[in-house]
């Protein structure tokens, strides 16, 4: 099975990645990781991209879809894949379906997890972060025992800048804005499956994988 997915900040994505990765037995990519994977390896495609970082531009798309090949080209992901991350504009989609109909290996499926801006808010607000050793907890999921410390070392419990409610709204916003014409793309292509991303994480499960589950494949 081969699998786009998409979601806003605070959807679960990674959580959800793990799950549908270990339902289908097929590897969880994140760009995040493939371009950590090249960088440490030093790599000609990592030392390409890291040309564009070490000034702070983006990275272009062709490095990054070179990238993309390079780790579907590796045995784990014969059978699928979950690419997390990855495609997050028409071109970079564009250049995906490319490299997949060179390879005989179509998308099978693209699922998007919608979430309501109001629960992304409050999920999000109630983090706490330790100002000593970075640990993240929440005032309603994972309280620490002492209002305000951190169980682990005592330190103090602050609220980053991420987490403020305006903040979030504000990022919910850019996300909408830059991935509406990549979800049409999808739209289009009807690979598109959205599922309603709040409750618990185990129901949420559930419905991706009975969404994927029910998509048509492609081979
Ligand atoms: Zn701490």
């Amino acid at each position: 099975m081969r699998i786009v997915l998409v979601g806003a900040p605070g959807a679960g994505k990674g959580t959800q990645a793990k799950f549908i990765s270990k339902h289908f037995a097929i590897p969880s990519i994140s760009t995040g990781d493939m371009f950590r994977a090249h960088l440490a390896s030093e790599t000609k495609l990592g030392m390409a991209a890291k040309r564009f970082m070490d000034v702070g531009e983006l990275v272009p798309d062709e490095v990054t879809i070179d990238i993309v090949r390079d780790r579907l080209a590796q045995p784990d992901a014969a059978n699928g894949f979950l690419l997390d991350g990855f495609p997050r504009t028409v071109p970079q989609a564009e250049a995906l379906s490319k490299l997949l109909a060179e390879r005989g290996t179509p998308l099978d499926v693209v699922l998007e997890l919608q979430v309501d801006n109001d629960e992304v808010v409050s999920r999000l607000s109630g983090r706490r972060t330790c100002s000593t050793c970075g640990r993240v907890w929440h005032l309603d999921f994972d309280p620490p025992r002492e209002v305000g410390k951190c169980d682990v070392d005592g330190g103090e419990l602050f609220q980053r800048d991420d987490d403020l409610p305006e903040t979030i709204l504000r990022r919910l916003d850019v996300y909408a804005e830059q991935t509406e014409p990549l979800v049409a793309y999808y739209r289009d292509a009807c690979l598109l499956q959205s599922i309603a991303a709040h409750g618990a994480l185990e129901d949420i499960a559930e419905r991706a994988i009975e969404a994927l589950e029910a998509a048509p494949r492609r081979t």
